[in-house]
């Protein structure tokens, strides 16, 4: 990718169409260069308070930024030249994947990963690809009727859409990128997310999409390898992602939650939080701290962000441990009450089944039948006026069992 732009140079551009009185090019408008800005100083700490700080990436170092999109999911993975955009946020983050792909330089994207069509994932593609070229171009689906999703096929021109199965994979630079999730199809959108898992050397990322519990279920199953050091928190940190049996797959280091501040969903739930606290993974929020990003040597993993600092997690203090030990025991002790009401529910229901099989026997043992009145014949009869015995005496069917009559065959 070519290298950036000085910011003296858009501060420059600034001042030329602030000069000339003319709109900005529609594409540049993204950047909101001629936005009446006259003192060039100003568009270029715009420039820069917008964007992240991608001066002087690596060429031989993995770099993955969880971009903050606003509600949305949206994370740029670059290896020198080599680019990954795993989804552009929603509509409205259009500019700013516009704007920071620009700043990178990076006009063809190798690779694109829209990991379902929903427009919180979807919708800002669109202003990448105003920007930059596509190589391979992967989603869940092919088609679905939406405009976000028809803006996106329009963009992307002729560039065909590839379905990924759990197990493809491909390289970027000397890391390798493979799917492990849905294991097998579905209609649902968030479930079909596209799951994949970036390695590189002995660190290891996984972006969920909005893949929630019953995906999980079948990604644990499937046997794959899914420990990552960095997890992308599915669907935001809603609480029908992010299942134990998952986490304690993937044990991250960190958890990256790609969230709106005071968003009207409630994410992240406390619950998810909880779960990944007890996980032991450092939570990173893009609402708290913006851009995050990580660069990975092959072995070790580095954090910024863009709006606030990493702190490393200082180790628990007694009071921590405490609560965290408190809240086990808790879970512990709900599973046991449940599981105990869960066996007598089954012992309450098996004697009362006994019961009324006992209930049922008595009843029939009641019932009256009848018996030859000559005391010949070894048969008793529900019919008085069955055709094979003579005379009868009524008795009822314990009695007659207890004499050694058993029910005749025609009319019992
Ligand atoms: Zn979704
Ligand atoms: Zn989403």
């Amino acid at each position: 990718m070519a290298r950036l732009k000085p910011a003296f140079l858009l501060a420059f551009f600034a001042v030329l169409f602030s000069l000339a009185g003319c709109a900005a090019p529609e594409q540049d408008a993204s950047l909101d260069v001629g936005a009446g800005i006259g003192v060039a100083p100003v568009a270029a700490q715009q420039a820069d308070a917008a964007l992240p700080d991608t001066r002087g990436d690596p060429a031989d170092e993995l770099v993955v930024r969880f971009l903050d999109v606003g509600q949305g999911d949206s994370a740029l993975v670059t290896f020198g030249e080599q680019s990954l955009l795993i989804d552009g946020g929603p509509a409205k983050a259009s500019q700013k994947l516009y704007a920071v792909l620009e700043d990178l330089g990076i006009t063809h994207l190798d690779h694109v990963i829209a990991t379902h069509p929903d427009e919180d994932h979807c919708g800002g593609l669109a202003g990448a690809l105003q920007f930059a070229t596509c190589g391979t171009f992967y989603c869940s689906v092919t088609e679905h009727d939406t405009k976000t999703f028809g803006n996106v096929v329009q963009r992307l021109g002729g560039t065909p859409i590839t379905v990924p199965a759990a197990g493809d994979s491909f390289a970027l630079g000397p890391a390798t990128v493979q799917f492990v999730g849905p294991v097998t199809p579905t209609d649902d959108a968030n479930n079909g997310s596209l799951v994949c898992k970036l390695t590189y050397g002995t660190t290891s990322f996984l972006f969920t999409g909005d893949a929630e519990a019953s995906s999980e279920t079948q990604m644990t199953d499937s046997g794959a390898d899914l420990h990552a050091d960095v997890l992308k928190v599915g669907h935001h940190g809603s609480n029908t992602s992010s299942s134990t049996r998952f986490l304690n797959a993937v044990t991250p280091e960190y958890a990256v939650i790609s969230v709106g501040k005071d968003n009207s969903y409630g994410h992240p739930t406390n619950e998810t939080l909880l779960r990944l606290q007890a996980a032991g993974a450092q939570i990173l929020r893009t609402d708290e701290l913006g851009t995050i990003t990580f660069i990975s040597d092959g072995e070790q993993l580095s954090v910024t962000a863009s709006t606030g600092k990493v702190e490393p997690v200082a180790p628990e203090s007694a009071e921590q441990q405490a609560a965290r030990a408190a809240l086990e025991a808790e879970a512990a002790r709900v599973a046991q009450e449940q599981a105990a009401a869960a066996e007598a529910q089954r012992i309450a229901e098996e004697q009362a089944a006994a019961e009324a099989a006992a209930a049922a026997a008595a009843q029939q043992d009641e019932r009256t039948v009848y018996v030859a009145a000559s005391g010949n014949g070894k048969k008793y009869h529900s019919s008085p006026n069955c055709s094979r015995m003579k005379g009868t005496t009524s008795l009822t069917v314990s009695q007659a069992e207890a004499q050694g009559y058993t029910p005749c065959s025609k009319c019992y």
